[in-house]
């Protein structure tokens, strides 16, 4: 018989079966203790369940891992690259930022990305396929058990590889968990999707009961620019339609980046659209400088020019900051990841 994997599963569907092994609530509880508080490996480990439930569960699921591949790459600024590996040895990559209280963990939700913006390294190389509830966990514990303290401050932010909201069925599923009390507790400020904004995707999101905050990739102030460095991206009234329902319906913001790329959106029309654009509504700007990668078309623009869009931009539009990517030197900064195709055969 194969047996499922148990972090597959809903927080619901978890409530089902242990209600049809006939087993009282507080199983539950345990059993999503043991999985993602104490990150165990083996039924077997869980230590307050009685033994007769632990080998029904060791019968029934299985407990997955990811594992590391290759050395980690480190960055000046302190920032690590991690490889990760599937259990059909497709690769990972994930990041982890340090900050003075806080670690930051950027996760990846696909093996590639389908959507093919043209100054994404990711969407460069194509995409392979979706990740699982379970790998998406996964990439968290990995850090949790080798580079999180036990009580130190961390956030997540899905900026990874891939598209999240075209995996939404694993991803409202990893949140889900991410977000449970009894697993992760980890609320919204702690949580942020980026996406390039698919408006329904964004509505539904804003519906449910999910805590996390969003991040749409904006990136240019006219259709036309937008949809030709992002051949798949919706209108951009619909996208922010949907990002201000988004920030309404959970009262917060919704953050907006623009990747600065030089003489493509960076004039000073950009600037003063973009203000028109946003200026009244509940976002937050992020500007980021872009990150130059091999072979890539595109450049950044000079601090001058980054200095004058912001000028132009502040007094007019709602918060605005400037996100300096982490880990640009070794092709850990936004837009920079991108899987390996090649099959490993070196232990980890
Ligand atoms: S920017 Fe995001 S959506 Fe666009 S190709 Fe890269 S990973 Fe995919």
């Amino acid at each position: 018989m194969n047996k499922q994997n148990i972090k597959n599963l809903s927080i619901k569907e978890i409530s089902i079966i242990i209600e049809g092994l006939g087993e009282k609530r507080h199983r539950k509880t345990q059993l999503l203790k043991w999985l993602y508080q104490k990150r165990v490996k083996s039924f077997y480990d869980m230590t307050n369940i009685p033994l007769a439930l632990r080998e029904k569960f060791q019968k029934q699921f299985s407990i997955s891992t990811l594992l590391p591949t290759e050395k980690t790459t480190f960055s000046e600024d302190g920032s690590r690259k991690i490889v990760l590996k599937c259990e059909d040895n497709l690769l990972i990559e994930t990041v982890l930022m340090e900050f003075e209280k806080h670690q930051t963990i950027c996760i990846s939700s696909q093996i590639g990305c389908a959507l093919g913006c043209t100054f994404c390294r990711t969407g460069k190389n194509g995409f392979l396929r979706d990740l699982r509830c379970d790998e998406i966990l996964n990439q968290i514990i990995f850090f949790k058990d080798n580079y999180i303290p036990p009580r130190k401050r961390y956030n997540i932010v899905f900026m990874g590889m891939g598209e999240p909201f075209l995996n939404t069925d694993n991803l409202f599923r990893a949140i889900e968990i991410l977000n449970h009390l009894d697993a992760f507790a980890l609320r919204e400020k702690r949580i942020t999707v980026s996406t390039i904004g698919f408006p329904d995707k964004i509505i539904e999101a804003a519906e449910s009961d999910l805590k996390f905050g969003l991040a749409v990739s904006l990136n240019a102030t006219t259709d036309r620019i937008r949809k030709k460095i992002m051949p798949a991206s919706k209108n951009i009234n619909d996208t922010l339609f949907a990002a201000q329902k988004f920030a309404e319906l959970k009262e917060t913001r919704t953050t907006l980046e623009y990747v600065l790329l030089k003489d493509i959106n960076d004039s000073d029309e950009d600037a003063l659209r973009l203000a028109k654009l946003t200026s009244g509504r509940p976002f937050k700007i992020n500007l980021i400088p872009f990150n130059a990668w091999d072979s890539c078309n595109f450049s950044r623009p000079g601090e001058d020019r980054i200095n004058r869009f912001i000028e132009l931009l502040l007094p007019r539009a709602p918060a605005v900051t400037v996100r300096r990517s982490r880990g640009e030197d070794i092709g850990a900064a936004c837009g920079q990841l991108s899987y390996q195709k090649r099959e490993i055969t070196d232990k980890p």
